[in-house]
């Protein structure tokens, strides 16, 4: 009988980090890290690209080095590490000269296995002569779009990295990102010279998060429901102004919620210290602009709220992506509203720069649709970025289940008056001038508005002109979007984004054939029962509460005593796993997921301790 093979990298995962099974992808990217090959890695946030080198970090003889832009999340990794018993450390500009003194002379002895560099500290004379004095298992390049002038998160220093392929061309070099724009990663091949990389490109959905999107008619009643379905567990509203932020945070301390805001108009030193209370669990909700985010690894991110519209598709899913890292089901709630849409709509006709008011254009477009839109927001959101959403069993499907559209679908209603209104419009405006116009015009039009242009035009001589009062200005925007999609409409994206009537909309218009387009959007309060199915859908499992709740608590005491973060000591899941098995002796931890042996050793007793009472 043959033994079955020894599997090194499943051991060291399950002693090491105390998880027994590999997230998609992250098997595959170690083993080629193993290999001694160039990797290209991008997975989504929460998909656990740290583990991608740090494992194989451990595994082989030299040092690794990881380049990562975020000094302030250089100490979190580390700590974490640490925590899990592994020798790691990092140089950056934030530590004295004694403890960058104590980290090369550990380096030297080589006690490290995991070096944390910041890229301007690679540009630091002679860094490169020192390096070449360590055995260098391999370089990671966390976050590595950071070095594309096309992504979103540009940093020069990036380029540093160059350097380091041409003095060290035989130290095989893995780059990671959540970034997945096909420009930057051609720039990332480029520049890091990984013409013989393999890709490893994993699913950008992200199973445990829902997705509800609803009007916005008092935020700040909508906003404390969410958070009371959410107890003493994280938040991030995401607002766009400054004022907004400071607003909301303060309604939400007077009711008593521990919110705090976040923007760039504070002191960077006021910043750090509001993300660490965040981060260390003593402010509940962030109320933040966007410049929030980057830099938080926190995983138990258990809610994410949209007080305001995003910029476009591509923020919100790396906003919403903030929720729920540690797989744990976690939700996501936009607030809408169509009068917004239509101002935002409004200001970007208005642009000067063709170019800018095309773009900008273009993506509200596409985010309305997305919004307003009667799909299930899971397909739609993947769809974005050219991915079929597949089920479990890796079938194409258009529900996901777990969305609002999916839950609670709209109601349909009979829009063929609607409909032959707003065609003839087009039409008819098309008619009399000799060419097509856009949207917001085609609405005025309908609305009988007196602005300069449609006077100009002579548009208020149309039949149509004034013949759409009994609607408003936003449910006639969704209505023509609803045709859009529907296919009676068409946006010509390549002619300044005019609507155009498509053959099936003459023939529609003709016929007068019967036009059935869903509501527009509704509040959608979820049943209890449709919320259960919700969860069971993003995967959440069973476990004893009570003893979830006394273990958080242990939890917190013990992040105290050791000045770190709760979920460094355990994530939110290793507790709910413990609560539903209920272990009698300190051996049956080890199968839990998230308890490697380190912190068996360190926290096995105290755990029994607990469910003991
Ligand atoms: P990313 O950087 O891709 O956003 P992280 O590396 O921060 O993701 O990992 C997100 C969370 O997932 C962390 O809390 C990490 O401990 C956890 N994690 C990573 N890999 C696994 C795994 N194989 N099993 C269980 N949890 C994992
Ligand atoms: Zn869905």
């Amino acid at each position: 009988m043959a033994l079955p093979a020894f599997d090194q990298t499943l051991t060291t995962l399950k002693d090491s980090f105390g998880f027994s099974t590999f997230r998609p992808l992250q098997r595959e990217i170690v083993e080629e890290v193993l290999d001694g090959r160039d990797v290209l890695a991008l997975l989504p946030t929460g998909g656990g690209k740290s583990l991608c080198y740090q494992l194989p970090a451990l595994m082989l003889p030299g040092l690794t080095l990881v380049i990562s832009p975020l000094i302030a999340l250089m100490k979190d990794q580390v700590d974490g590490l640490l925590e899990n018993g592994i020798k790691a450390a990092y140089l950056n500009s934030g530590l004295t000269e004694e403890e960058s003194k104590d980290t090369w002379r550990e380096l030297y002895r080589g006690n490290i296995k995991i070096l944390y560099l910041s890229p301007e500290r690679l540009l630091v004379e002679g860094m490169l002569d020192i390096l070449e004095q360590l055995k260098l298992s391999f370089v990671a390049v966390d976050e590595a779009h950071c070095i594309s002038s096309w992504g979103h998160d540009f940093r020069p220093e990036y380029r540093a990295l160059k350097a380091v392929r041409a003095r060290f061309p035989k130290v095989p070099i893995l780059a990671l990102t959540a970034s997945a724009t096909e420009r930057v990663r051609t720039d990332i091949v480029d520049m890091l010279e990984l013409t013989q990389a393999k890709h490893f490109v994993a699913s950008f959905n992200r199973p445990n998060l829902s997705y509800r999107i609803v009007p916005r008619l008092s935020p700040i009643k909508q906003i404390l429901e969410i958070i009371g379905s959410h107890k003493e567990e994280s938040g991030i509203i995401y607002c766009l102004s400054r004022a907004r932020t400071e607003a909301v945070a303060l309604d939400l301390v007077s009711k008593g919620i521990s919110a705090e805001a976040y923007h760039a108009g504070l002191t960077s030193n006021e910043r750090n210290k509001r993300q660490e209370r965040f981060v260390r669990d003593e402010t509940q909700v962030m109320v933040a602009t966007i410049a929030f985010g980057m830099g938080i690894d926190k995983p138990d991110v258990r809610f994410v709220i949209h007080h305001d519209l995003p910029k476009n598709i591509e923020s919100y899913y790396q906003e919403t992506g903030r929720a729920g890292r540690d797989g744990l089901p976690s939700e996501c709630v936009m607030l809408y509203s169509s009068s917004d849409a239509a101002k935002l709509r409004t200001f970007i006709d208005q642009l000067t720069d063709e170019n800018e008011r095309d773009v900008s254009s273009r993506q509200l477009s596409r985010l309305l649709q997305f919004a307003e839109g009667s799909e299930c927001r899971r397909v739609s959101l993947l769809g974005y970025f050219g991915e079929t959403y597949k089920d479990e069993g890796g079938n194409p499907t258009r529900t996901c289940g777990a969305c609002d559209n999916c839950l609670t679908p709209r109601e349909e209603i009979d829009a063929t008056e609607l409909a032959q209104k707003m065609l003839s419009c087009v039409l008819r405006a098309q008619k009399h001038s000799g060419f097509s116009f856009g949207l917001n015009h085609i609405v005025d039009i309908l609305m009988g508005s007196s602005v300069e242009k449609i006077k100009k035009l002579g548009h208020d001589q149309l039949s149509t002109y004034g013949a759409g009062k009994g609607h408003t200005r936003a449910e006639w925007l969704y209505y023509g979007r609803e045709l859009v999609t529907k296919g009676l409409l068409r946006i010509n994206y390549e002619h300044f984004n005019v609507v155009e009537v498509t053959l099936q909309g003459l023939d529609t218009l003709k016929d007068r054939t019967i036009v059935r387009l869903r509501a527009p959007l509704v509040s959608s309060a979820l049943s209890n029962e449709k919320r259960k199915e919700q969860r069971q859908k993003l995967g959440a499992f069973e476990y004893d509460e009570d003893i979830f709740n006394k273990l958080r608590l242990w939890r917190v005491g013990v992040a105290k005593e050791k000045g770190l973060p709760a979920y460094m000591i355990f994530s939110d899941a290793t507790l709910q796993a413990i609560a539903a098995k209920k272990p009698n002796r300190v051996n049956d931890l080890k199968g839990v997921s998230g308890i490697g042996e380190k912190k068996l050793a360190l926290y096995g007793e105290a755990i029994l301790e607990v469910l003991g009472e």
